[in-house]
């Protein structure tokens, strides 16, 4: 059932999916089987001797975990489907988040006897919030204690009201040999090792419960789609072609989740749910048109320097992030300044029409032996080889080298590419993750994906003098493939520090880069990224900048309102506004003195911390007519928000992490004790089944090392996650100790 994959084809035969599942519960056997039912991969490889196709980077071999991103495309019946690899580990969020953004559906990978687990849990929630359609995948039908009834109920329970089962197994635990498929009320049985399907007639022993759930399936469907009632009131039953088109519709508008079951690791329900995909899942068509501003696209001005005002939320974090990281070499945290740069703010969508102007976002960048691969997600339009394109961000045009269909670690080059697609690109030079490339002569820009600001940094150096460059080298490349990395120098102690989402994040970037480029690296112990936030400000603020040493004088009044952003510490961000009537500072000023607001977030008074949550208003100034310059009041701007923070009272923030912990039963007392002495509170805990899941938010902090010591106190029986929570007030001591041990290191 392969077909070629270099034919133009339609957008509606497109499927964008992702395979989303806790880490082990078998991701990648399941997309490595789908790829070599599909025909891609010859030989069948296993996750344990390291030939699976997905995972190509050696590290994710010995790991067994699916970290970096890949897009892989295979034909099936007919159909284009584009594997979205998306990591299983809730630590590297942004990454499941970018590619959430460029998937249309996704099949979510349940293990058979552990049902729904807290990492699945929260993959699905982010989903959710991207509104991504999703069947499920039970797997591990094989092993000892396998239920989907189970895994049913717990789907039910925790994640969706109606998971719909449209298989019933043949069999469990080592004697799952087939199931019944409702629609069509035919058995498919894999009999032997070699995974090769057998279509039957339904064993005797199941006819009568395959109706039962076939009539149950009919009036589940029935009672929630219009064309599958009435055939029902007509007919008292409904046909599998009805139910088939019923259920993609409720798949897509979210109503239900088809839930299918297999034993990837056995090779069986790997082709029925490649049909699964196929029949229900959206094609590009099926998405909600793509939405973002239109965009200015006079080449050539890289004027960086944003009006943007009154940030909050996200915008306002990554506002902080590039103050904190302003004059130092290689940040990534200018990425969002320059997306807002080229933006005039007029709403514009593109629907998933080949003949429309190009819009595409690059979600991935992968240095490989032959050059840059760039990969897009094409919204609309078509992309030819040698296309010229508008990065937006970076107000550069570009031009495409080849376009490649990416098969893994195979690449087949396609003369073009049609909107909803996703390829690979080669000869893009500086497009960044999270950019938007266009036609030149319609600019729009998509929202960039989120970038969380990174809240753990560990100094690093070259073990060997000599590699000192290749690790450069090979850090500047880490941080362009993924953006939630930072590298910078510490202004103090000239140290390079790389900053990540967590301690994990940070150690899987550095084992890439010693596998990779054979560098040793020497790592310091995590540091913590403090923040520091106003609690109480101070209004009308008085700052004169005053300068006359000769030659033409400097001149700036300003008064300031400083206060905290929001009612809560803890939040972050930076707003600037003006209240001044009457034109008593003229606008040009007006933009410096917050611009000068802005270099004064760099460092606050309580121990040089990034400011965080700060709300400045600039209420009144005054100007002089020959010394008033736009360098005096941005200066003012600077100075004067250093004045007034140091007058008011800041606090120190530290940064959150949400952890959860399953354990076993009896260990969930010593679980509960290690976390209060980690300074944690206990959000949730539950017990179900032998198996106990904590959750807590805990001071980033104190979860270092925390794998070491959760294994020991369980006998290697715990597991967590850690995900980036925001922050919250430090005590003194806490900040205290973190500057000693930094203190110690430095020397
Ligand atoms: P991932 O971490 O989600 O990518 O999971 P893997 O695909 O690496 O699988 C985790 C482990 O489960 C591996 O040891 C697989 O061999 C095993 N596994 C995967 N599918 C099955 C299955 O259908 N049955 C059984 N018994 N084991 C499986």
């Amino acid at each position: 059932m392969r077909h070629d994959l270099s034919r133009p084809q339609p957008v509606a035969v497109i499927r964008n999916l992702g395979i989303l599942a806790h880490v082990d519960a078998g991701k990648t056997t399941v997309t490595e089987r789908m790829l070599f039912a599909a025909g891609v991969v010859h030989k069948r490889g296993e996750v344990h001797d390291g030939t699976t196709v997905t995972d190509f980077d050696p590290q994710e071999r010995d790991r067994g975990i699916t970290i970096f991103a890949a897009a892989v495309s295979c034909g099936w019946n007919g159909h284009r489907l584009n594997l979205i690899d998306t990591p299983g580990h809730v630590d590297f969020s942004d990454e499941v988040e970018r590619s959430l953004r460029v998937l249309d559906g996704a099949v979510a990978v349940f293990d058979a006897v552990a049902g729904v687990e807290p990492q699945s849990e929260a993959v699905w929630r982010r989903a959710d919030r991207y509104g991504v359609p999703r069947i499920a995948f039970v797997n591990k039908m094989d092993r000892a204690g396998a239920d989907l009834e189970a895994a049913l109920a717990s789907i039910r329970e925790r994640l969706h009201p109606l998971p719909v089962a449209v298989q019933l197994p043949i069999g469990s635990e080592a004697e799952f040999t087939g199931v019944v498929d409702l629609l069509r009320m035919r058995a498919t049985l894999w009999v032997d090792g070699s995974g090769d399907a057998q279509d039957s007639a339904i064993p005797e022993a199941l006819v009568e419960l395959a109706r039962e759930r076939r009539q149950a399936l009919e009036e589940v469907v029935a009672e929630r789609h219009p064309a599958a009632f009435d055939e029902f009131v007509e007919r008292s039953q409904v046909s599998a072609e009805t139910l088939r088109a019923a259920l993609r519709d409720l798949t897509i508008s979210g109503e239900v989740v088809v839930v299918l079951c297999g034993a990837a690791y056995r090779n069986r329900g790997i082709e029925p749910l490649l049909d699964a995909v196929v029949d229900y899942l959206p094609s590009p068509l099926d998405r909600p048109a793509v939405s973002g501003v239109s965009a200015v696209g006079d080449v050539g001005d890289v004027d960086g320097a944003s009006g943007a005002s009154g940030a909050s939320g996200a915008s306002g974090a990554s506002a902080v992030s590039d103050a904190s990281d302003a004059g130092d070499a290689g940040d990534a945290g200018d990425a969002g300044d320059a997306g807002d740069a080229g933006a005039n703010g007029d709403g514009v969508s593109r629907a998933a029409d080949p003949a429309q102007p190009l819009t595409a976002l690059a979600f991935k960048v992968q240095a490989t032996g032959t050059g840059r691969l760039t990969y897009l997600r094409l919204y609309s339009g078509t992309l030819h080889k040698g296309d010229s394109v508008l990065d937006v961000g970076a107000r550069r045009v570009e031009r495409i080298g080849r376009v490649l269909r990416v098969q893994a670690d195979r690449h087949t080059e396609v003369p073009q590419a049609v909107a909803g697609d996703i390829v690979a690109v080669v000869g893009l030079k500086s497009a960044r993750v999270g950019a938007t490339l266009c036609a030149p002569e319609a600019p729009i820009l998509l929202e960039p994906p989120t970038s969380t600001e990174p809240v753990v940094s560990v100094a690093v150096e070259a073990a060997r003098n000599a590699d000192t460059e290749k690790l450069a080298v090979a850090l500047a490349q880490a941080v362009e493939a993924d953006p939630s990395l930072v590298v910078r120098a510490d202004r103090e102690t000239g140290q390079t520090l790389l900053s990540g989402l967590g301690e994990l994040h940070l150690e899987v970037a550095l084992e890439k880069i010693r596998r990779d480029r054979g560098v040793d690296v020497r790592v310091g112990r995590p540091q913590v990224a403090y923040r520091e936030a106003v609690v109480h400000g101070v209004s009308g603020f008085v700052y004169r900048h005053v300068k006359q040493d000769g030659g033409s004088g400097q001149f700036a009044h300003i008064v300031l309102d400083v206060e905290p952003l929001t009612g809560h510490v803890g939040d972050v961000g930076f707003a600037f506004e003006s209240t001044v009537t009457g034109g008593r500072v003229p606008r040009e000023f007006i933009r410096a003195v917050e611009a000068g607001a802005r270099d004064a977030l760099a460092s606050g008074p309580r121990g040089g911390h990034p400011v965080t949550g700060l709300r400045v208003t600039l209420t009144d100034g005054a100007t002089h007519v020959k010394d008033s310059s736009e360098l005096a009041f941005r200066a003012a701007g600077r100075f004067g928000v250093e004045a007034a923070l140091r007058a008011g009272e800041l606090a120190v923030l530290e940064p959150i992490a949400e952890v959860t912990v399953t354990a076993p039963e009896d260990a969930v007392g010593t679980v509960l004790g290690d976390l209060s002495a980690r300074r944690g509170r206990i959000t949730a805990s539950t017990v179900r089944g032998g198996s106990a899941t904590v959750t807590a938010m805990v001071p980033l902090a104190e979860v270092f090392g925390y794998a070491t010591a959760l294994r020991g106190r369980t006998q290697g029986r715990g597991t967590f996650t850690a995900t980036p929570a925001g922050y919250a007030q430090a005590p003194t001591s806490a900040v205290a100790a973190a500057a000693t041990v930094a203190a110690r290191q430095s020397r």
